[in-house]
């Protein structure tokens, strides 16, 4: 089986990457935007894996990239909401229009199977938590949630139009080794900077379920193995959820350090965009018979430890 990985280079697909050159050969097809080269760099020169640099809305380069492929791996995007607010065309490039030109390369290269990473953003502020699959209707409040949801609907379009087999994960809070973005990321860059104290976005309530990136990937490949639909949706998260001031704490213990002051922000969320509880159902993939292995606050002290371990003394 030969597959692409769209965002290969980047802190999920990376771990993406690892697992599938295990079963077969693998190319990455990333721009280096938010990936890094030292990411997938361990299997450079094996004859099963190969490393495209460059960019999806090169549509050229993502049609020449689909070559013998069988399945595509798609989960290159911008990676961080916030970059919405302040350039309002990002999403649609690199998520929606980056996602057609994914799609209509693999129509044109007549591969029929695609997985696709999406994003518990697409419900936006659900009254139901633990909001399940079906939950509707979808609501985005963010730019990002936005092009998730419409990369949602493409995928199933050309699914249901050009007979492709489809899987759609949308994933909660992802963490762990690589990781360049997010939470324990900003904590870090912050407490580097200075010790003492700790901006903290919002109130510190936020909450949202955290699952670590091996078992992000884990469930994916599950999925795909073990999900027969045309069309397969699936949350992955685990059951419970942890608040932002109690992240916090897991790290400055981790650290370990005394006395940080804590400086709240203020209101009920860190920024436009960010929803203030989330918790996705992983009921579905649970019955499918996959399951975290570990609770939000087990996943978030392993994710801290190995962050420390790659960021602190940098
Ligand atoms: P990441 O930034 O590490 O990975 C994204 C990768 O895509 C990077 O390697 C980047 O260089 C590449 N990329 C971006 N635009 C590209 C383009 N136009 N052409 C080629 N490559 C491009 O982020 P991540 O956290 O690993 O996220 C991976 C996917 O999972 C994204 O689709 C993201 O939206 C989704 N997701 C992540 C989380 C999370 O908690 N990390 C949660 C929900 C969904």
């Amino acid at each position: 089986m030969k597959y692409l990985v769209t965002g290969g280079a980047g802190f999920i697909g990376s771990h993406l990457v690892d697992r599938l050159v295990e079963v077969g050969e693998v190319v990455v097809f990333d721009n280096l935007s938010s990936g890094k080269e030292k990411f997938i760099q361990h299997h450079f020169g094996k004859d099963n894996f190969e490393f495209i640099n460059a960019d999806l809305l090169d549509k050229d380069a993502v049609q020449a990239a689909m070559a013998g492929v069988d399945m595509v791996y798609h989960i290159a995007a911008n990676p961080d909401i916030r970059y919405g607010i302040e350039y309002t065309d990002v999403d649609l490039k690199q998520g929606t229009i980056a996602t057609y030109n994914v799609l209509e390369s693999m129509r044109l290269a007549g591969i029929g199977k695609i997985a696709f990473s999406s994003s518990s953003t697409i419900y936006g502020e659900p009254t139901e938590v633990p909001v399940p699959e079906d939950y509707g209707p979808s609501l985005p409040i963010s730019l990002y949630g936005a092009s998730k949801l419409a990369g949602e609907g493409l995928i199933s379009s050309f699914a249901s139009t050009f007979d492709m087999q489809v899987w759609i994960y949308r994933f909660a809070n992802i963490i762990g080794s690589r990781g360049t973005h997010g939470v324990i990321f900003d904590f870090i860059e912050k407490l580097k900077k200075n010790p003492a104290e700790l901006e903290i976005l919002g109130d510190g309530s936020q909450s949202k379920s955290y699952l670590l990136v091996q078992e992000c990937v884990d469930a994916m490949i599950f999925g795909v193995e073990n999900a027969d639909e045309n069309v397969n949706v699936f949350n992955l998260g685990c059951d419970d959820w942890i608040n932002v001031s109690r992240i916090a704490e897991v790290l400055v213990e981790e650290l370990p350090l005394d006395d940080v002051k804590f400086n709240y922000t203020g209101g009920d969320r860190g920024w436009k965009g960010d929803v203030p509880k989330i918790v996705l159902s992983a009921a579905k993939i649970n019955t499918l018979g996959w399951k975290a292995g570990h609770n939000s606050e087990e996943a978030m002290r392993k994710a801290v430890k190995v962050s420390i371990a790659e960021y602190w003394n940098q």
